[in-house]
């Protein structure tokens, strides 16, 4: 059974993120980089299924610059077999991405495609669904557990009212949420071994994708600032201000 696990790379869940001062974009100077979390759960996801038996091959794609070949090695470190790069510097938006993940699918014909739920960059959490659509293949979405068994994979999903457990025919596509598993660190033999694994590199074009945007960016900036809050002697002190300062009882 083959895994298609698609990995982006966006700034390290853990720096502060700046807003450029043309309000063009997010600053990204300097910036450490990372794979999304979502992704690496992902990925950690596809390596689990693989040591059970269940899967034989798990291949990392990410698309976008160079740079991102670095996320691509880092999930071969963490157990992928094979690399695939979508080489460009345009900014993808995720119908882009999906149809560029559909081109792929047709390509590899992965059993299960294994996304994130959301990208913490740009907060989509579009592409796994764009991708089922595009690709006439059923979903399972915010997955917290996923069991493969006689030709189906059973997704438990967090959803707002609790936990719904979906049946889907396989192949299937995923995606990701934060309960699924605690991902691993690339061990350092690893990491030296993910340097020879095969990546290989394509071209929208030559995916026949047009990546042109749909969606413009009219400004980016950060929140207010918010004001410092005050400490009240008492609840009397409290439900007063609540009711004629903040008019809100
Ligand atoms: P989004 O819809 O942008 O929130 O992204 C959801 C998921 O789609 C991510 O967690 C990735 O698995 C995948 N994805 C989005 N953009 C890319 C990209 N440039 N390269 C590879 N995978 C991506």
């Amino acid at each position: 059974m083959k895994v298609l696990v698609p990995v982006k790379r966006v700034a390290d869940a853990y720096v502060k993120v700046r807003a450029k001062a043309d309000g063009t974009g997010a600053d990204l100077n300097n910036v450490k980089m990372a794979i999304n979390p979502f992704c690496e759960i992902a990925v950690e996801e596809a390596v689990r299924l693989k040591e059970a038996g269940t899967v034989t091959e798990i291949i990392a794609v990410s698309l976008g610059d160079k740079s991102c070949q670095e996320q691509i090695r880092t999930s071969l470190a963490l157990g992928a077999d094979r690399g695939i790069q979508v080489e460009t510097d345009a900014e993808l938006q995720p119908l882009a991405v999906a149809k560029l993940l559909k081109a792929i699918v047709d390509k590899e014909q992965p059993d299960i495609v294994l996304l994130g739920k959301q990208s913490i960059d740009g907060d989509n959490n579009q592409t796994g669904q764009m991708l089922a659509a595009l690709a006439g293949l059923p979903q399972g979405t915010f997955a917290s557990e996923i069991e493969v068994a006689d030709g189906k994979v059973n997704v438990t999903r967090e959803i707002d009212g609790g936990l719904q457990t979906v049946a889907l025919n396989l192949p299937a596509i995923i995606t990701t949420d934060l309960r699924l598993n605690e991902p691993r660190y690339a061990s350092l033999p690893n990491i030296m071994k993910a340097k020879r694994k095969p990546l290989d590199v394509m071209t929208p074009d030559e995916l026949g994708v047009d990546i042109a945007p749909r969606l413009t960016t009219v400004k980016v900036e950060p929140p207010a600032e918010r004001s410092a809050g005050i400490k009240v002697e008492s609840v009397e002190v409290l439900v007063d201000k609540l009711k004629n300062e903040a008019k809100v009882i």
